[in-house]
């Protein structure tokens, strides 16, 4: 991507996209993703202008909030996924990985009240084993409002923290040297994401290996907090997004009515739908 280009007329700028820009004013020399210099990327959505899907951009408010932690060069490779996140989940945060350096505004985000941070880490390498933790809080825990009025005061659980995911967005050998050395980390429970869910996950996707990109990490965490709609759209958007890059990487056009587009059209046609009837309830 390169500085000159402009940027997206549709798409603000969110959390990882900022990150990039931030650490593409550190760069001494340009980021080149593997094959080298690509021509004109959209800004929005890192795609070739002909396969630019920015229009199709689906952001949704969640109950669960999402923490990108990324190593060095990851907000600049063009097949970050972290990215995907950021367009979808409208509480979305990313900060750059640092052994050392503490960054206040990370720690100002761990410290908030409202939040419960996970940290989303496979349980075979946390010591101690009592800090692994399966479920999380999750909507109907926290609702605070559904539309009618309460006479008596909210059930306690209503007070509960919302989850934040703390995700370690990074190749596999990098996610676990970060694991290791953020003690910042280390008092808040980790999530590991249920065996059954992961098959459950990988029938329903027809996906044979259990290599899980950091979109798709999300998108269990999602389901599991309840957000399953979000979970959803960001599960459609991201096979839309790998079928743009591949068709784009071998100068095909993409298909606008694939599986994929399909799905996510209707999950926006029903968020509608539910956004129109719980108004005409509430009003
Ligand atoms: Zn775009």
């Amino acid at each position: 991507m390169s500085p000159a280009s402009p940027p997206c007329p549709i798409v603000l700028p969110h959390a990882v996209s900022r990150l990039r820009a931030e650490r593409q004013s550190r760069s001494t020399r340009p980021f080149l993703a593997r094959g080298g210099p690509k021509g004109e990327r959209c800004e929005g959505c890192r795609l070739r202008p002909s396969h630019c899907i920015c229009p199709l951009h689906p952001t949704q408010a969640t109950h669960a909030g999402v923490c990108l932690l990324m190593h060095d060069a990851e907000p600049l490779k063009p097949s970050n996924t972290g990215w995907l996140i950021a367009d979808v989940v409208a509480e979305t945060y990313a900060f750059g990985w640092s052994r050392t350096q503490e960054d206040p505004a990370l720690t100002a985000l761990l410290n908030d009240p409202q939040w419960q941070p996970y940290v989303v880490f496979p349980e075979e390498f946390v010591q101690p084993a009592s800090r692994v933790v399966r479920t999380v809080t999750t909507v109907s825990d926290t609702k605070l409002f559904d539309g009618t009025l309460h006479m008596a005061p909210p059930p306690a659980a209503s007070l509960a923290p919302r989850p934040l995911f703390i995700l370690l967005d990074a190749t596999w050998p990098e996610a676990r040297k970060m694991f290791r050395k953020s003690p910042r980390l280390d008092g808040f429970p980790v999530l590991s994401l249920h065996p059954e869910q992961i098959s459950r996950y990988q029938l329903r996707r027809s996906k044979r290996d259990d290599h899980f990109c950091t979109a798709e990490v999300a998108a269990l965490c999602l389901d599991l907090a309840g957000d399953q709609r979000a979970a959803q759209t960001l599960e459609a958007y991201l096979d839309i997004y790998t079928h743009h890059y591949l068709q784009a990487k071998h100068q095909l056009p993409p298909d606008w009515n694939s599986h994929a587009h399909q799905q996510l059209a209707a999950l926006q046609a029903s968020g509608n739908d539910s956004d129109v009837k719980s108004y005409q309830n509430n009003s």
